[in-house]
């Protein structure tokens, strides 16, 4: 079983500048959560708009290169897509011995876009949160799960900055916890939970919004029992407090019955051999080439599916609806 950590020493930080490199949807709850816990932070971003953000919220901001020059800890927290040249050209080299680098994902390092130097330690503290649930949970002393992982342990104290970091961010109010991990099962899970569950429920709603249409159900009614609802959120958050099967009793017994008898059609042993192919496009590193290849030829097939995707009936029938119902404007 994974080690569970419950706390983290913060006079790990104490007398440490910590530079948080962006000031986006992680790096401004973070930053804002380890300044209330007493932290020294100061951020690094280029002068835009999330540079003026950081002011107003009464940080010190500086170029990227500098931010890392005054810092004794980094948090990278810009997109993993931009990470391996912002990394190489203003933070590669600012590095000193002894600094230690934080990660909020462990893409970039797992599949090789950026290797560790020596004499830094190179940790990982990746939240199961987005941004702004990080600060909500932080303000209301409710704590959050966080994978934590060591890609190089220069100081002998890798594990502990890791989960000093995790303290500071508030990982470990109440409900909160770190889940000893790695750079490479972060990524690979990450990967693996978008694609599939995220992927999956894309094109599975879809197809089962033609095949309603196909039996003469009205789009509007389709698309309400689809998703269009709401119900879902509710059924999730259910999920999240009574277990994935312990939900269940919350649907009629007819319900019960239908989603337990006509769910495995549609999760055959054939799903299983689909699972395992997108598995080893991740755990291989194809898929992370073929993202990397696709950004560097400006992402014509990307750009490409959206298009396509966004030209889908059910889309058009769900703006209408959504017009309809006030919850988009033209
Ligand atoms: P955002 O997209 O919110 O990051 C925006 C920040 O990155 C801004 O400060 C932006 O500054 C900066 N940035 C963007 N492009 C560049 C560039 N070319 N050069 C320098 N800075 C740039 O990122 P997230 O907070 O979503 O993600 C940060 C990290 O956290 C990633 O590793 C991600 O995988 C991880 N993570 C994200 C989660 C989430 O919920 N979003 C959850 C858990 C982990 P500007 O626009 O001014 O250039």
């Amino acid at each position: 079983m994974a080690r569970l950590f419950f706390n983290g020493d913060l006079e790990l930080l104490r007398g440490k500048v910590v530079a948080v490199i962006g000031y986006g949807n992680q790096g401004r709850a973070q930053a804002l959560n380890m300044r209330d816990s007493g932290v020294s932070v100061i951020i690094g971003n280029i002068r835009d708009a999330y540079w003026e953000a950081a002011r107003r919220d009464g940080f010190e901001v500086y170029d990227i290169d500098e931010a890392v020059e005054r810092a004794d800890i980094v948090l990278l927290l810009i997109p993993d897509e931009v990470m391996p040249n912002v990394y190489s050209e203003k933070v590669l080299p600012r590095l000193r011995d002894g600094m230690v680098l934080a990660f909020a994902s462990g893409y970039n390092v797992a599949f090789g876009f950026i290797t560790p130097r020596q004499g830094v330690d190179y940790i990982l503290v990746a939240p199961r949160m987005i941004g702004q649930g990080v600060r909500n949970s932080y303000l209301e002393g409710r704590g959050f799960p966080v994978l934590i992982g060591v890609a190089q342990d220069s100081s002998g104290r890798a594990l502990d900055y890791a989960l000093a970091i995790a303290k500071a961010i508030g990982a470990f109010g109440a409900g909160g916890c770190a889940v000893e991990s790695s750079f490479e099962e972060e990524a690979h899970t990450d990967l693996f939970g978008e694609q599939v569950i995220g992927g999956g429920m894309l094109f599975l709603i879809r197809t089962a919004y033609e095949v309603m249409v196909e039996y003469g159900i009205s789009p509007e009614v389709a698309l309400l029992e689809l998703y269009a609802s709401g119900e879902l959120i509710e059924v999730f958050k259910a999920v999240f407090s009574m277990g994935l099967w312990g939900q269940l009793k919350l649907h009629s017994t007819t319900s019960q019955y239908g989603q337990q008898t006509r769910g495995p059609r549609i999760a055959g042993p054939e799903l299983k051999t689909v699972l395992r192919g997108i598995m080893e496009d991740i755990v291989s590193g194809r898929f992370a080439r073929e993202w990397a290849l696709e950004q560097m030829a400006g992402k014509p097939h990307f750009k490409a599916i959206w298009r396509r995707n966004l030209r889908h009936p059910m889309i058009l029938e769900e703006q209408k609806l959504y017009r309809a119902l006030g919850r988009i404007k033209d």
